[in-house]
């Protein structure tokens, strides 16, 4: 199975993913994770991903795209994956498409978690992150409503839409269901 989780920040797709990748054996990459990884250990990746993180701004396409790339070339990406936070705009989705293409997959399901927006900003300020000051927090809900959403049309013949709001085990099984019933 090779899914992509897209949803605005705050809609809880780190926990979704980690929970699906659980339930379906896949890994779980998160281009965040990723990027806080590089940061916290001071690479050079890290490095200049830090300042357009802090801002709450994409970190360039050619810089994640290859970060992306050689995580999907390590072994256990094999058997599928599930992508959080990548592909983030239309440019990195026809990047991806093309790795994809070359090892001979694609993605099965594009699951959106959808939740209203004065939630969102609620639950970002509750979690604490470094980049969950509200200004920043604001950027980032920007930055998702004109360069990511526009991914859920890119995607229309593969989107999943789930309610996101509920509790956490319950979301994931209307994920699992979906999936299923597709
Ligand atoms: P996240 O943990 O997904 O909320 O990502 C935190 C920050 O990492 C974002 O605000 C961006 O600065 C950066 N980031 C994560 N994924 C991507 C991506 N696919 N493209 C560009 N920047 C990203």
């Amino acid at each position: 199975m090779r899914l992509v989780l897209v949803g605005p920040p705050g809609a809880g797709k780190g926990t979704q993913a980690e929970r699906l990748a659980e339930r379906l054996d896949v890994p779980h990459i998160s281009t965040g994770d990723l990027f806080r990884a590089n940061l916290k250990q001071e690479t050079p990746l890290g490095v200049e991903a830090r300042r357009y993180m802090d801002a709450g701004e994409l970190v360039p396409d050619m810089v994640t795209v290859g970060m992306v790339r050689d995580r999907l070339e390590a072994g256990d990406a094999a058997k599928g994956f599930i992508l959080d936070g990548f592909p983030r705009n239309v440019i990195q989705a026809e990047a991806l498409g093309e790795l994809l293409v070359e090892r001979g997959e694609s993605i099965d399901a594009v699951v959106e978690l959808q939740v209203p927006e004065d939630l969102l900003v609620e639950r970002l300020l509750a979690r604490g992150r470094t980049d969950d000051t509200e200004d920043v927090i604001r950027r980032r809900q920007q930055v998702y409503r004109e360069e990511t959403a526009p991914l859920l049309d890119h995607y229309r013949d593969r989107l999943v839409t789930i309610d996101a709001v509920g509790a956490v085990e319950e979301i994931t099984d209307r994920v699992s269901d979906a999936l299923r019933s597709r």
